[in-house]
């Protein structure tokens, strides 16, 4: 029987970088040096290889990704795999999946390990992101699961995955769902198919979202917050180039009092999300009194971000903004998110 076709598609990232003279490790390899480190590959698919970039994740934009997904809609592929750095992996997968919607499986990988490291992560996230492409129960499903991440023999949902730790091996999980999928010796256990339909619901809304960037400002809450960032936001007459914002709020969906005034006038001047700093997770609705408490900021028009991480909140918010959506419709489609 023939192998499935895998096209992998390297972006750069710890995956694809060398050591130079002095041992510092630089952005380099193409797709086909990352093939080539891994001859087991071709005893599971009839690979592909292309180098898109060799940037570190860091420095992904939103551009690029749109044209990868637009570059993967034209493939004649059984599966596509991409790698890239890690440190963005929670929003380039979460965007593809919002963009992408193939009946082939789509996965992203990476590595924590840099090659010079004797313990090297990315052949073995490279061939098992390779080995779950090309699986029957992936593949069969793949519209249901949508875009998955592959690391360290575990699958996860691109809604869920978060990079939890910056240099551990096993920095990345799903806290609030677990994997979908392990991979054990060569087979796929499956665990559970991602429950999608507010993704469903916000790529019919979406479209193809090619418009301009729209750059949204994440606003992080930590205690004693003053906010002379919304103020100097609210002040510019450009708001500083900003066309949406992004609060992760505390807890349930709260924010200190005295910001109370700034954030009705930030949710008047732009469509704000607010979402947990917990790391995402459903919040409250109509628990708490007080003048910032999740009821108080709802009556303000802030938009309700659901169960979205606020990383995943703002690649949301940037697509639907380039989608054009109203302010009315970016609700609807948070508000599915729960
Ligand atoms: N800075 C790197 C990147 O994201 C880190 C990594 O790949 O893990 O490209």
């Amino acid at each position: 029987m023939s192998k499935p076709r895998i096209h992998i598609l390297a972006l750069g990232g710890t995956i694809a970088t060398r050591p130079d003279a002095s041992g510092v490790m630089q952005m380099g390899a193409g797709a086909d040096d990352l093939v080539k480190a891994v001859p087991l590959l071709a005893t599971v698919a009839e690979v592909q290889a292309e180098t898109v970039s060799r940037v570190g994740s860091h420095s992904l934009s939103f551009d690029q990704i749109h044209a990868l997904a637009a570059k993967i809609a034209t493939l004649q592929a059984d599966g596509v795999v991409v790698t890239q750095g890690t440190d963005t992996l929670e929003e380039t997968a979460f965007l593809l999946d919002l963009l992408v919607q193939l009946d082939i499986p789509v996965i992203v990988t990476a590595a924590m390990r840099n090659p010079a490291l004797t313990s090297a992560d990315g052949p073995g996230n490279l061939l098992a992101a390779v080995r779950v492409a090309c699986d029957a129960w992936i593949r069969r499903h793949a519209r249901a699961l949508g875009v998955l991440t592959v690391m360290l023999d575990e699958v996860y949902a691109a809604a869920d995955v978060i990079k939890a730790h910056p240099t551990r091996l096993n920095a990345f999980m799903a806290s609030q769902t677990g994997p979908i999928a392990a991979l054990v010796e060569d087979r796929v256990v499956p665990l559970g198919l991602p429950v999608r339909d507010a993704i469903d619901a916000a790529r019919k809304k979406l479209g193809k979202a090619s418009g301009a960037a729209q750059p949204v400002a994440l606003l992080w809450m930590g205690l004693d917050e003053p906010g002379h960032l919304i103020e100097a936001l609210l002040g510019a007459s450009d708001r500083l180039g900003y066309r949406g914002a992004v609060v992760a709020a505390m807890g349930g969906g709260h924010v200190p009092e005295p910001l109370a005034d700034r954030m009705g006038r930030l949710a008047a001047a732009l469509p704000t999300v607010i979402s947990s700093r917990a790391g995402g997770g459903a919040m409250l609705r109509h628990t708490y009194g007080g003048p910032t408490s999740e009821i108080a900021l709802r009556k303000m028009g802030i938009i309700w971000g659901g169960r979205l991480h606020p990383l995943k909140a703002r690649v949301l918010l940037d697509t639907c903004l380039r989608a054009g959506l109203a302010r009315d419709t970016i609700a609807e489609v948070f508000d599915a998110f729960g």
